[in-house]
């Protein structure tokens, strides 16, 4: 209901990790990832939002999320890591690589800040609001909040890659940081299909308005 939408000044988009590792024939590919470029490019430029952010996933090498780094483990296989389930994922975005890097097809003079996440080699991060789980026990904040709220920011949408990670973290903790949250299921991809009810049940569930519109992608599940 665009009727109860706040001002243009109020609304940030956050666009997730659009980097090649992610991407087909990346490290670790989103399914059909390239489809949603046009979309968050047309997102980005259309004035519709006051406040722009990227984030980019930044490992360094050896990161603790890489099932390298745990000898005897295969990617995707899930650990216990400060008592938590940690996804092992394969080497992907170690900073400084080419993997690493935002997709040059979209414009990104139009992001107002990129926050950089999972630059601790202990902990992993898939949220552009917070680490996961770390060894103290806490999730140690990106400032995201911070900045958004010191900007007037009271409604943030979500897109980009991968949907059932860190687009769907980033979503629930822009909620639990008291922005209304809405996320833009056609411009985001999974590293799975398969995870797709499980995603949608979770956003349904902590109320996370699920935008599909006819204006964007057709959706794909
Ligand atoms: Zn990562």
């Amino acid at each position: 209901m665009p009727g109860n939408r706040p001002p243009i000044d109020e609304r940030a988009l956050i666009v997730v990790d659009m980097q090649g590792d992610f991407m087909p024939g990346g490290a670790l590919p989103c399914v059909r990832g390239n489809e949603i470029l046009d979309g968050i490019q047309a997102a980005m430029s259309s004035g519709e939002y006051g406040h722009i952010v990227a984030t980019q996933d930044w490992h360094p090498a050896g990161h603790i999320s890489f099932a390298s780094s745990h000898g005897h483990h295969q990617p995707f296989e899930v650990i216990e890591l400060y008592g938590e389930p940690q996804t092992l994922w394969p080497d992907h975005c170690v900073r400084a690589t080419s993997g690493a890097v935002l997709d040059t097809r979209l414009d990104w003079s139009l992001a107002n800040i990129i926050i950089r996440k999972g630059s601790d080699p202990r902990v992993d991060s898939y949220s552009a609001f917070r680490d996961n789980l770390g060894p103290k026990g806490t999730r140690p904040s990106t400032g995201l909040a911070g900045w958004l709220d010191e900007r007037g920011v009271t409604e943030v949408s979500v897109c980009g890659l991968a949907r059932e990670v860190c687009v769907l973290w980033t979503a629930e903790d822009a909620l639990k940081a008291g922005f209304t949250t809405r996320f833009l299921w056609p411009l985001t991809r999974p590293v799975s299909f398969d995870s797709d009810a499980a995603t949608y049940q979770r956003l349904e569930h902590c109320g996370i308005a699920i935008v599909d519109t006819a204006s964007m992608d057709s959706p794909d599940a």
